[in-house]
């Protein structure tokens, strides 16, 4: 498969549409980007690389930090973890409250802000530095010994993120939440602050596509039906009140974050990122789903 031809072709295609999506408005920090950067890069699993664009430039993954957590969480508590989070979709945006009323404080799943907040509660519980040992497993996962979390982008959401807040104190409320609210989402604001760029997120994702482990060295980060489950999860999930649009239109595993990035995985084959900031009304990259969209139409592989 030539992937080079097909991203080329497929990236002035949808760089030349009229409609591009807004910028994001509640963490004011992200606001600051370039309206205008667009990247692409893919990763195979036997190392091929192909990037177009701004690919090298770093961006705040947001949300898609979020499986990096799960995937610790999971490789510490295994299957108890799902005493604390379903697996359903939840239908609703990214920062709802709606269900946790009538679920009793049992987050949707680990995606929406809710279960994510719950993984973080999780890993404050089972880790004695909960951000350092997270970062180095980040670190290790990712080969970039400096990845760091961004203050700046931490500082910029805590001082907005009502909704974080209420969501933290709410599941505490039910008794799953088992650390202050405080620690919890400080920890949360600073999983949401790490920035990569699409280079980096593509070979970082690519365990997901190589049952669990690490392409470089094969080391295994989690196990094949650890990584078949995340991917069911990101394919069903990754896109909140999106995720049918996506597994529709797209046909793969993804995850996408507010600051405009998409991961999606092609599980036995590769992991590609895209980023453009601006984005569409369920909070998703406006050209990030219009590229990988066209992206599997033209390169016809999906996992359907
Ligand atoms: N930090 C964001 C929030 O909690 C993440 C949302 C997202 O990336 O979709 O609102």
């Amino acid at each position: 498969m030539n992937y080079k031809n097909i991203i080329e072709k497929v990236f002035l295609d949808t760089n030349n549409f009229p409609d591009k999506g807004i910028m994001p408005n509640y963490i004011p920090e992200l606001a600051n980007v370039d309206p205008a950067m667009f990247g692409v890069h893919l990763t195979t699993l036997n190392g091929e690389n192909c990037g177009i664009g701004a690919n090298l430039e770093k961006f705040s993954i947001q949300s898609i930090a979020k499986v990096f957590s799960l995937t610790l969480a999971y490789k510490i508590l295994g299957e108890e973890i799902w005493k604390r989070l379903d697996v359903e979709p939840s239908g609703t945006k990214f920062d709802s409250l709606l269900l946790l009323e009538i679920n009793n404080g049992i987050p949707r799943n680990p995606f929406v802000n809710s279960g994510a907040i719950v993984i973080c509660d999780i890993l404050i519980s089972n880790l004695d530095n909960p951000k350092e040992e997270f970062l180095e497993f980040i670190r290790d996962l990712s080969d970039l010994p400096d990845l760091n979390y961004s203050d700046k982008i931490a500082d910029s959401e805590k001082a907005n993120g009502y909704r974080n807040v209420a969501l933290c104190n709410f599941i505490k409320s039910f008794g799953n939440i088992k650390n202050d609210p405080t620690e919890v989402l400080d920890f949360y604001f600073d999983l949401c602050s790490l920035e990569m760029s699409c280079q980096q997120l593509s070979y970082t994702f690519t365990y997901l596509a190589n049952g669990g482990k690490k392409i470089t060295n094969n080391h295994k980060m989690i196990s094949p039906s650890q990584s078949k489950r995340i991917n069911a999860l990101m394919l069903t999930c990754g896109f909140y009140d999106e995720s049918g649009e996506f597994a529709f239109k797209v046909g793969l595993p993804g995850k996408s974050g507010v600051g405009g990035g998409i991961v999606a995985v092609y599980p036995n084959n590769y992991a590609i990122a895209v980023w453009s900031p601006r984005l569409n009304p369920h909070g998703n990259s406006f050209l990030g789903m219009k590229f990988l969209e066209e992206f599997t139409t033209h390169s016809e592989l999906t996992i359907f």
